[in-house]
């Protein structure tokens, strides 16, 4: 009896094995499960009954347990199983009441009489396999098959309740041939489901994605299996040819190609969740296109697959590229305009890298415009901008700034881009020498250009471009062809004019600025005259700076006043310091900006300084640059005659560099006369020397000291000593000196010092 009884355990677990594997695959068909797990329970039965049988009494409990948990569970998994296979699945309730059902007939009847209890859920057992028959009927043949023999099944139990003993044996091997074949119908017809549903899926996506505005792409394993008609529509591709692989297609180049491979192995191996990406691509017939993609890993035919999906973004593309062309483009000359010209400055700027811009404007451009009307105004700037254009090469770009002002930018990653900017305004000026060629025309047109150079002109866009408009404005009041050079600004360090504002602000708060001296000799015996204080900024991390880089800057932001007021009283504190030391005193000559002369209060400022320190005005001197006072004539003289009033020497300084009138010489209150560099740097060459005795002369006839600025060599002193100068100031007596090395000139020179006679 033990080897049916085995056979039926073993065939019970198997199909109870393979129905939970199939459940594994196919999770959607849950009565796999149930049933699965209704035939692992009747594994239990035949050991369950044999060890029953083997026992007596109390020691027959746990057998007897055991079957009857081995029971319950069967029953009440069959009954699941069988109604989620007829699709009316059983309630949480209904099942409660099926196991509290069953357990009352096992525990009431089985230590009475095991046959009876059998019996009684062999009728429950029918009842379920009645049921799952009657609703299973109408569906296919497994189904209908499924149903049978699960009444079959039941009947099957029939055997041992009928003939007891006798009838395990035959009731185990019929048992274990039915339930066989319930778990062969059972396979087939969850497989069958699990297709049909595949294909409804299938049918439903491709339903789903075929009227889809935008395209879908299915790529797997380097072919695409899917791709829906309005993919082939956006690609232009004729109907039923083969979508090719997106990466492959035109426009698309091998970097993109290997970012779009890496991509798509990331997706499809899952370590990316999404990807969205966009670009240029070419239509089948090569017309340009604008797409948007998103992509995504799916199952396709039971592999891993990369979804992308593909929008056609041309048009918007296209209407916001038309808009921006608009805003940042010329519509005359088709040229790049103002805005873009700063936008590409910001590019560059931060970058970093060296850079020209020149500015151009036609000179007297208006003339064309008066002549011969705006039109062929006009055709002479795009004939022009036609010039610029043909002038350059890449990456240097020619631009419009609006009226007749263009723009050259000329970034020069490696080299130097002074030299390289220079060369292309030479290359102009060469090309403008010849006629612009005008349908009905030529014309000769001169430009001025402003040169303006990153990051020594400047370093954030509007500087540079204020700088070099600065120096375009200057080479305007050169006639003809003209280029001018913006000069270097202090901001060198720190960027923005607004950043060196405040630099220059903590500086005079902190007190950052020293005076340096300039001795100046007789030009007789070479003896020590006097002193020019000369201003220098010790800045934090960026060592001396000189005056020419951050006077510009204090008088354009006012704060020349307070730096003018500094000056003087360090200038007074030091001669009162020399004073004090004994060792002998010569003037001392103080710088002041045009713009410290503009302010009435000026001269009591100085007035007040010099009493604080005790110090006499015979030892100050006043120098003022020949363009300030010719600028400012009047309120000079008016400052100027006041401070001669207190005692004090005044120099104008730079003569001869600037616009020189000499009624300049002849009106203001003036005892010297310095003599610029530029001036003095030719000599001794018999025009230069010419230029000096004439200015001596007539300083002469006026009564003024001349001093010769910036002697470097003997044959310049020899010179501007023969040609009249009473002194002389250079490198080649004494650069400017820090106030010890001062203190020793003068230590050396006791006998000679005293006020200037
Ligand atoms: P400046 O008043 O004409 O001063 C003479 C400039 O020529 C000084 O330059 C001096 O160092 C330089 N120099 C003197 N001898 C020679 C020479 O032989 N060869 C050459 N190549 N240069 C020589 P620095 O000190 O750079 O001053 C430049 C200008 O800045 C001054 O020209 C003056 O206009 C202005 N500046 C200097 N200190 C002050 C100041 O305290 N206040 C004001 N408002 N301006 C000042
Ligand atoms: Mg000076
Ligand atoms: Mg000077």
């Amino acid at each position: 009896m033990e080897y049916p009884l085995l056979t039926n355990s073993l065939v019970n677990l198997i199909v109870g094995l393979a129905l939970l594997a199939a459940w594994r695959r196919h999770r959607d068909q849950a009565f796999l499960k149930a049933l699965g797990g209704s035939c692992l329970a009747l594994v239990a039965t035949p050991p369950g009954y044999l060890w029953w049988q083997a026992t007596q009494g109390l020691a027959a409990v746990p057998a007897g347990a055991l079957l009857v948990a081995a029971a319950v569970g069967h029953l009440l998994l069959l009954a699941m199983g069988a109604a989620g296979l007829a699709g009316r699945p059983l309630t949480r309730r209904q099942l409660q009441w099926l196991a509290a059902l069953l357990l009352a007939i096992y525990l009431a009847l089985l230590p009475t009489n095991i046959q009876v209890a059998h019996g009684v859920t062999t009728v429950l057992n029918l009842a379920v396999g009645g049921a799952a028959a009657r609703w299973l009927w109408p569906q296919r043949g497994a189904e209908r098959l499924s149903g049978v023999l699960l009444v079959a099944i039941a009947l099957n139990r029939l055997w041992f309740v009928f003939l007891g003993e006798s009838g395990v044996a035959l009731q185990a091997s019929v048992g274990t041939v039915l339930r066989a074949a319930l778990g062969l119908a059972l396979l087939y017809a969850a497989l069958r489901r699990s297709g049909d549903t595949s294909l409804r899926l299938h049918d439903q996506y491709l339903r789903m994605t075929e009227n889809l505005h935008f395209g879908v792409i299915v790529i797997q394993d380097d072919r695409v299996p899917y791709a829906n008609r309005a993919a082939h529509r956006i690609y232009n591709l004729p109907a039923g040819r083969h979508f090719p692989l997106p990466w492959l297609s035109r426009n698309v180049g091998p970097a993109d190609r290997e970012r779009a491979l890496a991509r798509h192995r990331a997706i499809v191996s899952g370590e990316m969740e999404q990807a969205q990406w966009e670009g240029p691509r070419s239509r089948h017939d090569g017309r340009p296109m604008y797409l948007r993609f998103a992509a995504w890993r799916i199952e396709w035919d039971g592999q891993p697959a990369e979804q992308v999906v593909v929008m056609d973004d041309t048009e918007h593309h296209d209407a916001t590229a038309a808009l921006l062309y608009q805003a940042t483009h010329d519509g005359l000359t088709g040229l790049p305009n103002r805005s873009a010209l700063l936008q590409r400055l910001g590019d560059l700027c931060s970058h970093g890298s060296p850079f020209g811009l020149l500015l151009l404007d036609v000179d007297r451009f208006k003339l064309f415009n008066q002549a011969h009307g705006p039109s062929m105004g006009d055709e002479v700037l795009c004939a022009l901008a036609q010039v610029l254009k043909q002038s350059i090469e890449a990456p240097a770009e020619a631009m419009r700034l609006g009226a007749d002002e263009f723009a050259l930018l000329l970034p020069v990653p490696q080299g130097d881009a002074e030299a390289a900017s220079l060369a292309l305004a030479g290359h102009l000026r060469d090309r403008l020498q010849q006629p612009l060629q005008l349908p009905s025309h030529e014309f000769y047109i001169d430009v001025s250009i402003g040169l303006a150079l990153h990051p020594h002109s400047g370093r954030e866009p509007e500087a540079l471009l204020r700088s070099a408009h600065a120096a375009m404005t200057e080479a305007k009041r050169t006639p003809g062809w003209s280029l001018q050079r913006a000069e270097e600004r202090f901001e060198r360090g720190s960027g923005a004019s607004l950043e060196a504002e405040q630099a220059l602000r903590t500086g005079l708060l902190n007190e950052e600025f020293l005076l340096v001296y300039q001795p100046k000799v007789d030009a007789r015996d070479g003896s020590l005259v006097g002193f020019e204080a000369l201003v220098r900024w010790q800045r934090p991390g960026a060592g001396l700076v000189s005056p020419a880089e951050f006077i510009p800057a204090a008088e354009r932001t006012g704060l020349i006043g307070s730096l003018g007021a500094l000056i003087m009283d360090q200038a007074c504190a030091q001669i009162a310091a020399w004073q004090v030391a004994g060792a002998g005193l010569v003037p001392v000559a103080v710088n002041v900006s045009p713009l410290q002369l503009l302010d009435p209060g000026f001269p009591g400022l100085v007035a007040r300084t010099m009493a604080r320190h005790g110090v006499e005005a015979r030892w100050l001197t006043i120098e003022i640059t020949e363009t300030a006072a010719a600028m400012h004539l009047d309120q000079a003289r008016q400052r100027l005659g006041e401070m001669c009033a207190l005692g004090l020497q005044v120099a104008l300084d730079d003569f001869g560099a600037g616009v020189s009138s000499l009624n300049i010489l002849r009106s203001l209150p003036l005892q010297t006369v310095k003599i610029d560099r530029l001036l003095i740097d030719p000599m001794p060459a018999a025009d230069a020397v010419a230029v000096v005795r004439a200015i001596c002369k007539l300083a002469q006839a006026l009564n003024l000291r001349v001093v010769a600025e910036g002697v470097e060599t003997e044959a310049q002193a020899e010179a501007a000593r023969d040609a009249g100068c009473d002194e002389l100031q250079g490198y080649f007596f004494s650069r400017p000196l820090a106030v010890a090395d001062a203190s020793h000139w003068l230590a050396r020179q006791p006998a000679l010092v005293g006020a200037p006679t």
